[in-house]
């Protein structure tokens, strides 16, 4: 038994190793890698004349690193959440009560708690007893909110907006998100805390159910300031990432907790549509002609209906799913294929092509959505900076890439969800 451990204990310690001098981490795909390089690759052809020299001379660069994002996932907790948005967990379509805006839906689901000095935890309040309604109370001419949870609360929405902007969003990236009891208190219009309460601790429950259509718009301002400041470097890696989470956002299975039909006994349909089907159909029958690059009028909404779409597709995709599984001889449903000298158990051609033909070309008409959104946002970023003359920034090297690695102590949830989105 000891020994058969010391195996194991060896063998793991190797692989961490050639993972380490490899510099590769061994992440499940989404899109397949193929289908993100794909988009990538394709989204350089919708942009105009002025764009087009400066991303087809970085075209490898642009396809190959699509995926770095994916490759980045286990190294912070942080990464892991970019790429989807569990949306059915806060409500039903069209999720109207969840916030466009990070900041608002950061503040709509971040609870507070009391620490005294004894170390006990007292809760001030919590998100979801949580009632929100005007008060009757008007001060400086705006309607006070009455926040109705352990106790009655009431504050001003703006001065709770500026108090979380200038005490919480400067700790975001922090584990613990702490607070002088005083700046609470000011908040609140109590003269202080009791004297036995030591600290104020804030509880983030918003990002760990994904935060995919605030990084877009994030992303777009990110890319929007490397033109501006006529970054080349910047403009491509950036580029090359951006593509991926927009990417993400197309695909139905990264807006739901249901993520890989865990909670419907389909487990493994997420690799099924967004892995297996284009690798096996985007060549020889899905058209890639999605025409010019448009400029993107309002970012936020643009992301947020991506989002929206890509979720009103979910039903038909699982019931199809079922109806198939049902349908098809059981025994014709998997096979045996050789991949890179390793055998793997997959859907089946027929099979896959099954579902393909039930789905009615979703597959290939969001892989079609994304190629056309990157080439947009790619477009509109340079609009937006003022379309800078990019002449002189053609003979640029390509970024370095960067060096990725796993992070030792992410927890096993934080594994488990990194690994099934
Ligand atoms: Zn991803």
């Amino acid at each position: 038994m000891k020994d058969y451990r010391n195996h194991l204990l060896g063998t793991a310690l190797l692989l961490s190793l050639f993972f380490l001098f490899s510099g590769a981490i061994p992440v499940k795909e989404d899109w397949g890698f193929f289908g993100h390089r794909r988009i990538n690759r394709l989204a350089v052809f919708t942009l105009p004349p002025e764009l087009i020299p400066l991303y087809k001379n970085q075209i490898e660069y642009i396809t190959e690193h699509a995926v770095d994002p994916d490759k980045r996932r286990y190294a912070t907790k942080h990464e892991a959440v970019r790429h989807y948005i569990d949306i059915d967990h806060w409500g039903v379509f069209p999720f109207a009560g969840v916030p466009r805006t990070w900041s608002k839906a950061l503040q709509k689901y971040t609870e507070f708690y009391a620490v005294t000095n004894k170390g006990d935890t007292l809760e001030l309040m919590n998100y979801k007893k949580a009632r929100w309604t005007d008060s009757d109370i008007t001060w400086k001419g705006r309607h006070l909110k009455k926040v109705t949870s352990r106790d009655s609360l009431i504050f001003d929405e703006e001065s709770y907006g500026q108090f979380f902007k200038e005490a919480i969003l400067p700790q975001y990236y922090e584990d613990e998100w702490k607070i002088e009891p005083t700046l609470l208190a000011d908040l609140l219009e109590l003269n202080a805390f009791p004297e036995n309460v030591k600290e104020i601790l804030a509880v983030d429950r918003f990002s760990e159910y994904g935060i995919l259509p605030y990084h877009l718009l994030k992303m777009q301002q990110r890319l929007t300031r490397a033109f501006q400041d006529k970054d080349p470097q910047k403009i491509i890696q950036l580029s090359s990432e951006f593509g991926h989470y927009i990417g993400d956002a197309h695909v139905p299975l990264h807006t739901t907790e249901n993520y890989n039909g865990q909670m419907t006994n389909q487990i493994g349909i997420h690799a099924f549509w967004e892995s297996r089907i284009p690798e096996l159909f985007a060549d020889t029958e899905f058209d890639y002609f999605v025409g010019k690059a448009e400029y993107i009028e309002d970012p936020q909404d643009y992301y947020w209906k991506i989002v929206l779409k890509s979720h009103s597709y979910l039903d038909s995709l699982l019931a199809y799913e079922i109806r198939l599984k049902n349908e098809f001889p059981p025994d014709r449903q998997f096979c045996y294929e050789d991949r890179n000298g390793r055998t793997i158990r997959t859907q089946c051609k027929e099979y896959s092509e099954a579902y393909h033909k039930m789905l009615g070309g979703q597959v290939e008409s969001r892989m079609r959505g994304s190629i056309l959104s990157v080439g947009s946002a790619w477009y509109t970023a340079w609009v937006d900076a003022g379309q800078p003359d990019l002449s002189d920034l053609m003979n640029t090297n390509a970024p370095e890439a960067e060096v990725i690695e796993a992070r030792p102590n992410l927890s096993d949830k934080e594994r488990e969800k990194a690994r099934g989105h």
